[in-house]
């Protein structure tokens, strides 16, 4: 009876000693949590995708308030989001534009030919490891969906004709996609941005057209009808310059096999506001599409026919008497 009670009071000693020192160690050695990584936290999406290159959210949120990670590196929340964190950091932030995930590639299965017939892993490594793939040409998309499966917001899906196509409304522009791509065939583009050459084949024209209807050939008939000088070639291959492009779209209409692709349903079209012009002529100068008639000193109008939508009158203007509508198709 005794033993029994002398191991009790020892083991309940040990215990309250072991509390005390944990009691002790807790408050002594604890770390004082940044009230800013809360504050942070709270204005996160909450998404947890982990673009950011942090465990989740709240590894990012501790992240910034140490100052391990920028204030703009959660790129599902965006320039919004990035603007409150920057608030929190005491930190301005300049709003960025958004960018979009974009396919450089249209050989899907109506399009483009196959060398050998593929039955491997479903998996675009896999099968790029086998002499490239199966497209007859090496650049194309393999369409066995590694980037649907790395998309954290189910924003890329492999269509009915086997290549991939990005939702522009889900799509964050996180770039997980833009690296699991094995062929590397994904690019962030500014979203307004409305013209892009989905290829990036750098095979001569006529190897091009053996394999895929809608490569670029390498014609540069787009770089003669740019009237922006944003167009160059690299490898034969045709190549949008984002900051001179002007969202004109007359190379996606000149191109011959539709390898430039222009978002024509959001093409616009220039209106001069009679009550303010004042006839100076400025905007038919400027305009290199003779898109702008009217005399010196007279009121001058549009002829939608000719108008590209590009903007420049607009910008030439001295007293803002020029706006463009969104095209009505
Ligand atoms: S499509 Fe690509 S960039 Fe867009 S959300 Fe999905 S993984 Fe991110
Ligand atoms: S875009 Fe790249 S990862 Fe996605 S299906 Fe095509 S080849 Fe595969």
């Amino acid at each position: 009876m005794e033993k029994i009670l002398l191991s009790l009071l020892s083991l309940g000693g040990m215990g309250f000693l072991f509390g005390a020192v944990l009691a002790f160690a807790s408050k002594r050695f604890a770390v004082e949590k940044d009230p800013r990584a809360e504050a942070i936290r709270e204005v996160l999406p909450g998404a947890n995708c982990g673009a950011c290159g942090y465990p989740g959210c709240d590894g990012f949120a501790e992240a910034v308030a140490s100052g391990r990670a920028p204030v703009d590196g959660c790129t599902v929340g965006g320039s919004p989001v990035a603007v409150r964190v920057g608030s929190i950091m005491g930190v301005e932030v300049k709003q960025k534009e958004r960018v979009i995930a974009h396919v450089l590639c249209q050989g899907d299965c109506h399009n483009a030919v196959n060398k050998y017939q593929y039955k491997g892993i479903q998996d675009c490594v896999a099968a790029s490891m086998l002499a490239g793939g199966p497209k007859g040409c090496s650049y194309g998309c393999l369409g066995l969906g590694t980037c649907v499966k790395v998309c954290p917001f189910d924003a890329i899906h492999i269509s009915d004709g086997s290549i991939a196509v990005v939702d522009r409304d889900k799509c964050t522009g996180c770039g997980k996609c833009v690296e699991a791509c094995p062929k590397n065939l994904i690019e962030l583009i500014p979203e307004s941005n409305l013209v892009q050459v989905l290829c990036i084949s750098k095979d001569p024209g006529k190897q091009v057209r053996e394999n895929c209807k809608v490569g670029c050939i390498g014609c540069r008939l787009c770089l003669k009808a740019c009237q922006f000088e944003a167009i160059d070639f690299v490898d034969n291959l045709a190549r949008i310059r984002y900051d001179k492009c002007v969202n004109c779209m007359v190379c996606a209409e000149k191109c011959p096999t539709g390898a430039i692709y222009a978002h024509f349903a959001k093409r616009k079209v220039a209106f001069i506001h009679e009550n303010k012009c004042i006839g100076c002529t400025a905007c038919k100068k400027v305009c290199k599409f003779e898109a702008i008639e009217g005399e010196p000193e007279q009121k001058h109008r549009v002829l939608p026919d000719r108008c590209t939508g590009c903007g420049q009158c607009v910008e030439r203007c001295p007293v803002n008497a020029i706006s463009l509508n969104v095209r009505e198709h």
